[in-house]
């Protein structure tokens, strides 16, 4: 096939995963593959990358690499619970809506039950409900609350309402969860060190993102407490989630760790998407669905918009949270990309008739 095919590129605020693997990614993964390595996570990219994680989060963390978030978070989901035992979840959360029943299948059988709650947050309330509403024996017993971080809808959880789920399940005798895939934008959006809004909030599991942060594949699940990561590499093999050649996924977690790759991603992305909301605010026929609190912007616009844009070639999704579209920054979305949506998005509404 010709470069130049392959090279196609379009306009695209579909998702982050959409995205390049970043400069400190790639040279990281290059600096990697000089020579022979011990294989299966024996290596000193390995032991490197999971100690700077335990810098970052100031703590003796025990650190695990798979190949994707539905792996981390169904594997993580599974170690904190038995067959019998419920998973509380939002409605909108990625462990219930995209990932094809993998943390049910993973624990053989643990059921999620969802709540609803505004801006794709848990409502507290409502989860203690859930959780006291049944004692019976014919009840899935509540053993895990999960959280996304930031949400499925760009929202950001604060301190105070993670420390609130901490204690909320340590009262209940369960465990808290975190899903951060998209993690690194909660940290910029929250400008506060990662152990603030983890370990010292109440949360035991990270699954911490890094393909949509700007690596090739790979996210690390990061137990904070070390008694849960009991037996996880036979979870890992088994579940075909085992690296062989593991230095080519912990690497460049040093890559983006190191020199702070990773929250500068995440910065980028956030105030591309800061951007965005800033322009489509004061256009008369777009609603702003959610506070825009990491890196994308959902929006309300009529549906012959919607059409002129796809028709134009724009890529966005439709599908996620409760409708509308939500457009994705990511480390490599320009100023210049933002600014052509937005004219796009104008010409749009103008050659519509400009009502909803
Ligand atoms: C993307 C994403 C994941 C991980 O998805 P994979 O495609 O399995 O890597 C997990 N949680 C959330 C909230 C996500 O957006």
């Amino acid at each position: 096939m010709e470069e130049s095919n392959l090279k196609q590129s379009y306009n695209q605020f579909a998702s982050d995963n959409y995205a390049g693997i970043c400069p400190e990614a790639w040279q990281a993964m290059q600096t990697a593959n000089a020579g022979f390595v011990s294989s299966y996570g024996d290596d000193v990219w390995t032991e490197r990358a999971c100690e700077q994680l335990r810098q970052v989060f100031e703590t003796d963390c025990q650190v695990f690499f798979v190949f994707n978030g539905t792996a981390a978070n169904s594997l993580a989901l599974a170690s904190l619970c038995r067959s019998y035992h419920s998973v509380i979840c939002h409605e909108l959360a990625h462990v219930e809506t995209d990932e094809c029943g993998a943390p049910e299948f993973f624990s053989n059988g643990t059921k999620l039950l969802h709540v609803n709650g505004p801006g794709g947050k848990l409502d507290l309330a409502e989860v203690e409900r859930v959780i006291t509403r049944r004692s019976d024996i014919h009840y899935p017993c509540p053993k895990v609350l999960s959280l996304t971080q930031a949400t499925e809808v760009g929202t950001v959880y604060t301190p105070d309402e993670i420390r609130g789920a901490g204690e909320l399940a340590r009262r209940h005798g369960m465990r808290l969860q975190m899903d951060g895939a998209r993690f690194a934008n909660a940290v910029v959006a929250l400008d506060i060190a990662p152990a603030e809004i983890t370990w010292r909030a109440g949360v035991d599991v990270l699954c911490l993102g890094g393909a949509k942060n700007g690596m090739a594949i790979g996210e690390a699940v990061v137990f904070f407490d070390r008694e849960l990561a009991r037996e996880f590499d036979y979870r890992c093999k088994q579940a075909g989630q085992l690296a062989s050649k593991m230095r080519f996924i912990s690497a460049p977690w040093i890559g983006m760790l190191e020199n702070g790759a990773w929250l500068n991603n995440a910065r980028h992305a956030n105030n591309c998407a800061a951007l965005l909301e800033r322009r489509l605010a004061d256009m008369d026929d777009i609603r702003i669905m959610y506070p825009r609190q990491a890196n994308s912007v959902f929006v309300e616009m009529p549906e012959p918009v919607v059409t002129l844009l796809r028709a134009a070639g724009w890529h966005f999704y439709s599908f996620i949270g409760s409708g509308g579209a939500r457009f994705m920054c990511s480390w490599q979305t320009t100023e210049q990309d933002v600014l052509q949506l937005v004219e796009a998005i104008r010409s749009a509404t103008v050659a519509t008739g400009g009502v909803i």
